[in-house]
């Protein structure tokens, strides 16, 4: 075994529509020879599928897939959830910020499956904390909610997206004109946002049937969001946002998580520059941030309590990055990928102020 190939045997076969998933008993694979590449490993075995005939190699396995500085991945990694922008980052390695952009969307991806492999299947048993965590995207005329929804004894983050908010607050006059201009252009964000993705995050967190103790600011939209999840029970209780964020704030948990985003993430710190141009990059940082937060930072810088995985119980100790990247996750074989999850992982979440989005279509490096 070699870090570019975490198993012993191809365990499935990578191409998406080979069925070889189905019959993982019967499936088989056939060895056929070599290719050679010119950083270690040199040689790399390939094989073909019995299902569907197809080849692949060693390599369709590594989370390093077709990169071509394969070993800037951890290190991004670990810089995007220290809080540095793209082009700080750049100049470090002496790439173009686009690489460190794309290193930084295919983290997202993969941790975005990371998470959704490992977060627990059943319905939460602690209360849960929701909140929107307030940034913008491409200029301050766009402004968006980050939800996220956390454990309330575990701080484990159960889930997040994103709603986009129409500009509000005081504006001078030339501001509310501009903002006029770009809603004519572009159109006005969508009314509705916050309370259909609130209400898709606790379908993909709460299970139906489930029932669990929701806790919430005083937002009109959760009350809307959580009268239509008729098949869970969930008792809901409201904080006033007024309230001392202090440890004893029902929200301490949510507040904490926003804190943490602001402190660890360049694209959400105060007055930056290194803000998202794009929403879905956002989001593929938050994927990154997330994994962090559950599966590899200490709840106590000093005390040492476990991370917020352990606290769950799904996890035994902390992983490192390289652990997290060791093996590709596939999309396909993620059966909740599909719906808002399935649009975040394949960059289809817009940005309107932008109107060709580039979606993620590469075949197979996906
Ligand atoms: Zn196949």
């Amino acid at each position: 075994m070699d870090d570019l190939f975490p198993y012993r045997r191809p365990p499935f076969c990578p191409h998406a529509d080979c069925d070889s998933r189905v019959q993982s008993t019967t499936w088989r694979f056939i060895k056929k020879g070599f290719y050679l590449r010119r950083r270690r490993p040199h040689r790399v075995q390939k094989y073909q599928c019995s299902r569907c005939r197809r080849y692949f190699s060693s390599s369709s396995f590594s989370t390093r897939y077709w990169l071509r500085r394969p070993e800037l991945l951890e290190p991004v990694f670990h810089r995007l959830v220290a809080c540095s922008g793209f082009r700080q980052i750049a100049r470090e390695y002496g790439v173009s910020h686009s690489t460190i952009r794309r290193l930084s969307d295919r983290l997202g991806r993969h941790c975005l499956l990371f998470h959704e492999k490992r977060r627990p299947g059943f319905c939460p048993t602690e209360p849960l904390v929701l909140d929107g965590f307030r940034s913008f995207e491409h200029s301050q005329y766009w402004p968006m909610d980050l939800n996220l929804v956390v454990g309330g004894k575990s701080l484990f983050v159960y889930g997040f997206n994103d709603a986009e908010l129409r500009r509000s607050g005081t504006m001078r006059p030339a501001q509310a004109l501009q903002r006029e201009i770009l809603e004519k252009r572009h159109g006005r964000p969508d009314p509705q946002a916050t309370r259909k993705r609130v209400e898709e995050l606790l379908r993909r967190v709460v299970p139906p049937g489930g029932s669990v103790v929701l806790r919430t600011d005083e937002h009109q939209a959760y009350p809307r969001a959580i009268g239509r999840l008729r098949d869970r029970s969930i008792v809901h209780e409201q904080t006033s946002s007024k309230a001392p964020r202090t440890t004893v704030n029902p929200l301490f948990p949510v507040n904490l998580s926003d804190m943490l985003i602001r402190h660890s993430s360049a694209n959400h710190k105060r007055e930056t520059i290194a803000f998202s141009k794009r929403r879905q990059s956002a989001l593929y940082r938050l994927a990154i941030w997330v994994v962090w937060r559950n599966y590899l930072k200490d709840l106590s810088e000093n005390r040492k309590r476990g991370t917020p995985a352990q606290a769950l119980g799904i996890a035994t100790r902390a992983v490192s990055v390289r652990e997290v990247l060791a093996r590709r996750c596939f999309p396909w074989r993620v059966r909740s990928v599909r719906g808002w999850l399935g649009d975040c992982y394949f960059g289809r979440i817009g940005t309107r102020a932008i109107e060709r989005c580039v979606a993620h279509e590469a075949r197979y490096a996906a």
